[in-house]
């Protein structure tokens, strides 16, 4: 009986009667099929048969570099065995067969000190040895299997100074190989960014591909080193200096496209890891060619046409805003409009715009590149992302004195923005004269086209819990195949909500009203959020509800959430410190408050989606239903008929509601007669204001 099944049996698990391991079998297939029929991982196994033997399990996270100096690789490798670490007379080898004799008088004879074993399976000791032993030999080993021509396919298209070029190892061929191999790699699984990484076992090289990690190879520290450090050289970073972060790029060329490179390096406790980020052409497609929905087009269309005023995207890192506004400077880059951005980083250069780098080191800050770009008179603006005050008062001011502003700000949802702009020390009035429209943007990978599957038969339960959240059954189930790297999932497109500001929504956010309130009025206003958008992509079969759950579910929980907010009250008065006022003592009270300075003011916000629970007005109400209203007001407006409005004149003695049946009154006067109107009894308005609220709670 092979000792692997003996051991099996010994520890008395489920399945060693029907484990059969022939006697000659070589130690990494015995171990194979016994994780087999076993059904157990390699890893599994190792830690369950270990104290069959009386051994501990090997921890390849404690290995001690001091140790692998003690034994030769030769035998290492002959043996299947990985020295952990040492005492002064033992030293502890992993091994995937403790039973051999002769692996312990090796080890004893060569390393001079008496092996204590652990157990590890053959795989986690050829990793480790991969890791430890990092030799030419290795390297080779490698690129033995790299095609001679694909790795010369990767050509760097901008020269190297000579000085740069200091360590003659670093350009050595199997180097330059090795790093083309993988630079042409991740462009042809179309990665966004190459992550070159120490760890305790050696390297690993990781690619991001539709904003997810994906493994790409394991590399032993020497040629992880190497590597870095070529990658340096064609970022025209100092290999030398391998303390402080440094930052550059590079321009290479695969199979004759050109791409470039943004590198960056960090030191690590071990060694530097470098992230390279590839920044495609492609990616400055014109808007029509990066996948926006039709309807979500045209409205981003009808605000690029805007001659001023301000225009906003917004959204987490990565969900490829950049990507978006850049599209929109390359639509409108006719020759005919004078373009300019200022950007940290600039991304992509784009022909016949003029585009400055913000510098900090060298005094260039967004601020002051604003100031004298605006001197040049330009007609669109791009300001990478408004993140201090003194920028986005300089961005309002343009967008004031006859320019476009493009910019993009870091929130949730599109209406999420005005609060983040308030932050910024801009005030409503400003943002309601300016803004002309915010974008809110994710990206959703797209099923593979080859291996996706229609959906047809049972649900699976997580299938049908998403579709009953999100009121759509997906057509198609994301499976896996060699061309999408087994994710189920190829490329990505954008979701994209565009608010458009009307006059309505202007009013609400000079008026105070903010968060979600303006979300829901901007959906009234004819804006399809996210989660729409997402949805019409699941029933078109472009995606999963899987997907959709990844990359907006927070939100959804979100909304749902603020729908049972604090009750909303309109504060209709033509006198702006009577208004400050009461939205201070409702505020206060736990409401949530919009202003109005009269009636139609009212009417429109009214109108824009927003419930009020309540109004509070110096106004005869009733004046709203007259002729001089449209006479459809009624029906366009349904909120209008939830609404119970009190009559609060700048009076103490305060009448009670009007009630509807009221005829018609004559309009009143816009300003209120102050002469006649007594001293405001603040603490009876707002006893008032809570009794009515209860009231129409019940
Ligand atoms: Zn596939």
């Amino acid at each position: 009986m092979h000792w692997l099944a003996a051991a099996a049996a010994r520890a008395g698990l489920k399945g060693a009667d029907a484990l059969v391991i022939p006697p000659d079998t070589g130690l990494i297939d015995a171990w194979e099929i016994a994780s087999r029929t076993l059904g157990l991982s390699a890893p599994e196994l190792a830690k369950i048969l270990a104290p069959t033997f009386g051994l501990a399990e090997a921890d390849f996270e404690k290995a001690e570099t001091r140790a692998l100096t003690l034994l030769p690789e030769r035998i290492a490798r002959k043996y299947h065995v990985f020295p952990v670490r040492e005492d002064e007379r033992h030293l502890v080898v992993a091994t995937a067969d403790p039973t051999n004799i002769e692996v312990e008088h090796a080890i004893g004879f060569a390393a001079g000190r008496r092996p204590i074993f652990e157990l590890a399976s053959p795989a986690a000791i050829e990793e480790a040895l991969f890791g430890a032993f990092a030799s030419d030999r290795a390297m080779d080993q490698l690129l033995s299997s790299v095609d001679e021509q694909v790795a010369d396919a990767v050509r760097v298209v901008e020269d190297l100074e000579p000085e740069s070029v200091d360590a003659a190892e670093v350009d050595s061929a199997p180097v330059v190989k090795l790093t083309n191999l993988i630079l042409r790699d991740a462009i042809i699984q179309t990665a966004s960014d190459i992550h070159i990484e120490p760890g305790a076992k050696g390297g690993t090289v990781r690619f991001r591909v539709d904003g997810v990690m994906r493994q790409y190879m394991h590399l032993p520290m020497v040629a992880l080193n190497r590597v870095v450090s070529r990658i340096k050289v064609l970022g025209r970073l100092d290999i030398a200096d391998r303390i402080r972060p440094q930052d550059g790029r590079s321009r290479v060329a695969v199979d004759g496209r050109y791409v470039d490179l943004r590198i960056a390096t960090v030191p690590t406790r071990d060694a530097e890891k470098a992230v390279i980020r590839i920044l495609r052409p492609e990616s400055t497609r014109r808007l029509d060619e990066v996948g926006v929905t039709p309807r979500e087009l045209a409205r981003l269309r009808q605000l690029l046409n805007c001659r001023d005023g301000i225009v906003i995207v917004t959204g987490p890192t990565g969900s490829g805003k950049t990507t978006t506004m850049y599209s929109a400077i390359r639509e409108m880059a006719t020759g005919e409009v004078n373009i300019s951005t200022v950007e940290d980083p600039v991304e992509y250069e784009l022909p016949g715009i003029t585009q400055i780098q913000v510098d900090p080191k060298r005094g260039i800050t967004f601020a002051n590149s604003l100031r004298a770009l605006l001197r040049q008179d330009p007609d669109v603006i791009f300001v990478g992302e408004i993140r201090d005050s003194e920028t986005a008062q300089i961005a309002a001011q343009a967008a004031m004195t006859g320019h476009l502003v493009l910019a993009t700000l870091h929130t949730n949802d599109a209406m999420s923005s005005i609060t983040r702009l308030i932050d910024l020390g801009l005030d409503r009035q400003t943002i309601a004269t300016t803004l002309r429209g915010v974008l809110a943007q994710r990206l959703i990978r797209r099923v593979c086209p080859d291996c996706a599957q229609p959906l047809i038969g049972a649900l699976t339960e997580e299938e049908e819990a998403l579709g009953a959240r999100y009121g759509v059954l997906p057509l198609s189930r994301a499976m896996g195949c060699k061309r999408c790297g087994n994710t189920g999932y190829r490329g990505r497109l954008p979701l994209i909500e565009v608010a458009v500001i009307t006059p309505a929504l202007a009013d609400m956010i000079a008026g105070g009203t903010s968060g979600h309130a303006l979300q829901r009025a901007a959906i009234s206003q004819g804006m399809a959020p996210l989660r729409d958008v997402a949805i019409a992509r699941v029933r078109r079969g472009e995606t999963t509800l899987q997907e959709i759950e990844r990359v907006i579910g927070d939100q959804v929980e979100d909304q749902v959430h603020q729908d049972s907010g604090p009750p909303a009250i309109l504060v209709v008065n033509a006198d702006p410190s009577w208004r400050r006022m009461a939205r201070a003592l409702l505020e206060g009270g736990g409401f949530r408050v919009a202003e109005a300075m009269d009636a139609a003011q009212a009417m429109q916000l009214m109108g824009s989606g927003e419930e009020f629970a309540l109004m509070v007005t110096d106004l005869m109400m009733p004046s709203m239903m007259q002729p001089a209203f449209p006479s459809q007001a009624q029906q366009r407006v349904p909120s209008l008929r939830h609404t119970t409005a009190i009559q609060m004149p700048n009076v103490p003695s305060l009448p009670g509601p009007p009630r509807q049946e009221e005829p018609a009154a004559p309009p009143p006067p816009a300003t209120p007669d102050k002469e006649q109107a007594g001293p405001v009894d603040w603490a009876r308005f707002a006893a008032t204001v809570q009794s009515s609220i209860r009231r129409t709670e019940h």
